[in-house]
């Protein structure tokens, strides 16, 4: 069974073992969350824009990976690929990184909801888990391996596969 370690930066608290079990349930990978928390280094920051590079964080967070695992990174920094104003994560070389600075309610202006940030939380991750398992994006709207453009998309979507797409795990 594939080996999944998820690692979360210093403020998120139990929010990793919703995720990891989530992650169980779909992918039925073997999902390891670390104890300890650790924190984004400046080395990803990019202080014109005020965010983390994801790809430079992903390839600083490949260091703490494992040859026999793939790493699931949960920060609370905002970041961006090249080409995007923001995104909610990324994964690639076994390291995915999810975002949960703009998935908050209260980054647009609502009151905080504790269940639907966590659902948001949950739902990027396994999107960029599936990534990692070699999934592509999907158009079925309900598919957590849509991409989401922006947070409307993420809270349309459910956070398992559609069947095309669990076919192509298998
Ligand atoms: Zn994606
Ligand atoms: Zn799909």
């Amino acid at each position: 069974m594939r080996k999944l370690r998820v690692i979360r930066s210093t403020v998120l608290g139990s929010i990793a073992e919703d995720v990891a079990e989530r992650i169980k349930e779909v992918y039925r990978l073997d999902v390891t969350v670390d104890e300890g928390t650790f924190s984004v280094t400046p080395q990803s920051f990019n202080a014109l824009r005020r965010q983390h590079n994801a790809v430079s964080l992903a390839e600083i967070l490949s260091k703490m990976k494992g040859d026999d695992e793939l790493l699931l990174a949960l920060v609370d920094v905002d970041i961006y690929a090249p080409g995007l104003n923001y995104c909610f994560g990324i994964a690639l070389k076994g390291v995915a990184v999810v975002s949960t600075y703009r998935l908050d309610p209260k980054f647009y202006g609502l009151p905080h909801d504790e269940s639907l940030y966590r659902e948001r939380i949950i739902k990027e991750a396994c999107h960029e888990v599936g990534h990692l398992l070699g999934l592509q994006h999907c158009h079925e709207p309900k598919c957590v391996m849509r991409f989401s453009n922006w947070i409307y998309d993420t809270d349309v979507k459910g956070y398992m596969p559609c069947a095309r797409c669990l076919k192509k795990l298998r």
